[in-house]
């Protein structure tokens, strides 16, 4: 009953929403978890909450009109999702990349609503952002674009209504000038915006939360198989904020990270990467990752990102972007041993690559459940802003930890009771179904 349940909303949300491929992946991976759920609450198929969850809340769409610095009007496309607000306000990052449209803000938002609930820290649901690409640009025009990007989004954001934070292509300079133009718009200084800077109400370990709290993660899958990071190899995609914290971490636990990549290639350095090196060259000077093997004699740079995925290595933790890890990157990793591959970034690995990881019998965590850490310790920098103190990088950082195990062991609690297994993607789905799915409950028809 309740398959043929879920695959009907499955239908009619593919039916009604067209072509959005990223959308309806991430709803299906949910709807294919939860059917034990839905046998055991008949009241949520009365309710429609299923139908309701789907369904988002609210969708802005505006133009961002700016000038660069030659005097040419440039013309790009503002977005912001508020998902779903049962279990907390609005919480998500805002993302700039010239590949933003609508299904990407959405697949991320619906991602966001689970991740806000397993995170435990009263947060719901949303993303933004734009086609805005600010690679190439002079400080100058990303402020210019920033603040006219908050001319029109100050209207619907706010610190107990939606609370924006970083993401691709945003990170401190970008959410300083978002926040100036806030502050200046409404005449008020509050935690409208998360990964602020220190001096202004940002929190010690939000820069790392993302990357640390993937490790940590990582390390409850590990010693599920009686593993550690000491000597292990392990490579991580990407080499922006996610990457290069989870790296970073990595690293000072004992794991020599083998390999790391950008959009345009990958590095391997069989001695370990030093990842203060990949932070100046990709964070400080804004350059390319085929720099560091320059720097480096005993690192080797190979075009192109895809290639990585063959390095051997014991862990994988793709930390770039979606469908980064696809069916042959998953052949590779598990045809050469890995045994546990966390994902950091949203979404990275596509629906046949997990399949066959999962075949493979490489233990394998979901973005919601596995980089919540980034939200969870956006939760803590409002907490922080409202009572106007500042806890140290240490109370941070043990919270963290502390909030990481108690998702790994929530996650794995569900698939054990509802389906026998240890399962963390279908566990990551139920708690955080149940959770959005008896808040709605509560709350009547709104
Ligand atoms: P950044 O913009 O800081 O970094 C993105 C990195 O990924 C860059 O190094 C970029 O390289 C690289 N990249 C892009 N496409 C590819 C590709 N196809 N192959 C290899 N590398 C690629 O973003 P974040 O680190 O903040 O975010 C990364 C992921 O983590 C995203 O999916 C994001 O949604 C997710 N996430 C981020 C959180 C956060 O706190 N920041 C929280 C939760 C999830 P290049 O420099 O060449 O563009």
């Amino acid at each position: 009953m309740s398959k043929q349940f879920v695959d009907g909303v499955l239908a009619k949300v593919m039916a009604h929403d067209g072509v959005e491929a990223q959308f309806h992946q991430a709803v299906r991976e949910v709807l294919e978890c939860i059917s034990p759920v839905i046998d055991k609450h008949p009241e949520f198929v009365k309710m429609k909450l299923v139908e309701r969850l789907v369904e988002p809340e609210r969708q802005i769409m505006f133009r961002v009109p700016w000038v660069d610095d030659q005097g040419e009007i440039r013309i790009n496309r503002g977005y912001r999702i508020g998902f779903n607000s049962a279990v907390g306000p609005y919480k998500g990052g805002l993302r700039f990349h010239p590949s933003v449209d609508l299904d990407t803000v959405k697949f991320l938002a619906f991602e966001q609503v689970f991740k806000g609930a397993l995170s435990g820290m009263q947060l719901g649901g949303g993303k933004g952002g734009s086609d805005f690409d600010p690679k190439g640009k002079s400080d100058m025009e990303v402020m210019h674009f920033c603040q006219t990007f908050m001319n029109e989004l100050f209207r619907h954001v706010g610190p107990d209504t939606d609370i924006p934070a970083g993401d691709i292509g945003v990170g401190t300079r970008e959410i300083g000038y978002l926040f100036g133009q806030y502050k200046k718009l409404t005449n008020t200084f509050t935690g409208v915006l998360t990964n602020k800077g220190l001096d202004y109400g940002g929190s010690q370990a939000r820069a790392e939360a993302t990357g640390y709290g993937l490790v940590y993660f990582a390390t409850c899958m590990l010693h599920a198989r009686g593993m550690d990071w000491k000597g292990s190899r392990v490579i991580v995609s990407g080499s922006g904020n996610v990457a290069i914290h989870a790296a970073e971490k990595a690293r000072q636990l004992g794991a020599v990270v083998v390999a790391m990549s950008d959009s345009h290639g990958y590095v391997v350095d069989d001695r370990g990467i030093e990842i203060e090196e990949i932070r100046e060259i990709k964070q400080v000077r804004r350059g390319r990752i085929a720099e560091y093997a320059s720097l480096r004699s005993s690192a080797q740079y190979h075009d192109g990102p895809k290639g990585m995925w063959t390095v051997p290595c014991n862990m994988a933790l793709p930390s770039a972007t979606e469908g980064e890890l696809d069916e042959a990157a998953a052949k590779a990793l598990a045809g050469n041993g890995c045994a546990v591959v966390a994902e950091g970034a949203n979404l990275p690995s596509t629906q046949g690559a997990i399949q066959i990881l999962r075949d493979a019998g490489v233990s394998f965590a979901p973005s919601k459940a596995a980089n919540a850490g980034g939200v969870a310790i956006s939760a803590l920098e409002m907490s922080q802003n409202v009572t106007r103190l500042a806890w140290t990088f240490e109370e941070v950082d043990a919270r963290l930890k502390k909030i990481m195990n108690a998702i790994y062991d929530r996650c794995l609690a569900a698939a054990e009771a509802y389906v026998g297994s240890q399962d963390l993607i279908v566990g990551a789905n139920i708690v955080g179904f149940l959770t959005v799915a008896r808040a709605m409950l509560a709350q009547g028809i709104v």
